[in-house]
């Protein structure tokens, strides 16, 4: 899933230049691929040899405390969110990259030749019950959102948020109220599903019921004469990235003027490669638990591994790292932007009311919990 899109083809779709609906050869799309991948490691070498002219420094101080006065300046208008699995942890999602913790660690009961295949498109067509057996475990509406998802609503409330990107697949965005054309989620959702045979769409309502009908239960598509397998429409390794993503990429990123970056160690592609695509003097933020591959190494670059940030040299003019829980840092900007009660009143009143829904529903309607959610049906 959150890892699939690694794939060189998604990457080459990213900046949005290719047309998907012309359907080009896979020839077409290795030769797009190369010659873009080669643009941009041109351009990284172009940039870090003249790097000297460095571009404007918008914040008063390159500090957490200078992003707080970007922001009260009111010259901060359009803040894109990238996030990752650290933002969902402290609600109970495994981190499936973590250790001893993590989701793969846990997939060894099901006997499976690589802990990746649960996510293989190929596997999963021969043998679906693993990955319906752990959607039942990670299925949304088991968890409720953390103080951070809490921030973006904020964000959006206070008519900054122009997009939050996300990489994670838990809908916990959408559960905290942040509107769904706010939202990116790049590595798709259980929002929606499509028979991979016939591509009909089914409702997030639909699934759930076929899922949880049963021990090894398996929905499949009801269009006559089709009886193919259908899957929520998170992304698998070897599938491309949704549409809404590549398109959003290209449009929102030129316009941002402050980049949040929560819970991710920046180690997927191409969501990572999303840094350095916004403007060279657009400030940026990232809160994360682990300090993140960065100094714009021209070699790591060229391989796709680390970040263009500079949070250390005598040069570094808008690159800003706070080394915490995305929950504390979340906290401590709020805090210091003066909606630090704002936002504990409206984490306790929203956790409040999800309780309160959960045990009506359990007391009401036990087989009828669908609805626990204020979740719109998905563009996808
Ligand atoms: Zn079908």
């Amino acid at each position: 899933m959150a890892e699939g899109g690694g794939n060189s083809k998604s990457e080459a779709h990213v900046d949005g230049s290719e047309d998907h609906d012309s359907s080009p050869s896979p020839e077409e799309n290795t030769q797009d691929s190369i010659s873009q991948r080669m643009e941009h490691i041109l351009k990284s070498f172009q940039d870090f040899a003249v790097s000297d002219e460095a571009p404007p420094q918008v914040l008063e101080e390159v500090s957490f405390e200078g992003i707080v006065k970007y922001i009260k300046s009111g010259k901060c208008k359009n803040i894109i969110t990238m996030t990752g699995a650290g933002i969902s942890t402290s609600a109970g999602i495994p981190d499936f990259r973590s250790p001893g913790t993590g989701l793969y660690d846990n997939l060894q009961k099901y006997d499976l030749p690589s802990p990746q295949a649960i996510f293989e498109i190929g596997y999963f067509k021969e043998n679906p019950v693993p990955f319906f057996t752990l959607a039942r475990e990670l299925w949304p509406g088991s968890f409720k959102p953390t103080p951070c998802h809490y921030f973006l609503r904020l964000l959006h409330e206070k008519d900054l948020l122009l997009r939050a990107f996300t990489q994670n697949i838990d809908t916990l965005e959408r559960v905290a109220g942040v509107p769904e054309e706010k939202l990116v989620e790049a590595h798709g959702t259980f929002a929606t599903s499509h028979c991979v045979d016939c591509r009909q769409k089914y409702s997030q309502e639909w699934i759930k019921e076929k899922i949880f009908a049963g021990k090894d239960s398996v929905p499949t598509c009801e269009k006559e004469d089709c009886n193919g397998l259908v899957k929520p429409d998170i992304v698998f390794f070897g599938e491309s990235l949704p549409s809404l993503f590549i398109e959003r990429v290209g449009k929102d990123l030129p316009k941002c003027d402050l980049l949040i970056v929560m819970g991710t160690s920046l180690k997927v592609q191409p969501f990572a490669s999303l840094v350095s695509r916004v403007d060279p003097s657009c400030p940026r933020l990232l809160i994360n638990l682990e300090s993140p591959p960065c100094g714009g190494d021209p070699f790591m670059l060229l391989f796709g591994l680390g970040t263009d940030f500079d949070f250390e040299s005598e040069r570094k003019y808008r690159d800003v790292f706070k080394q915490t829980t995305c929950d504390e840092g979340c906290f401590e900007l709020a805090d210091q932007l003066g909606w630090g009660e704002e936002l504990r009143t409206l984490v306790k009143s929203e956790h409040e009311r999800i309780d309160k829904k959960k045990t009506n529903v359990t007391e009401e309607a036990p087989t009828k919990s669908s609805s626990k959610s204020p979740q719109k049906k998905s563009k996808f």
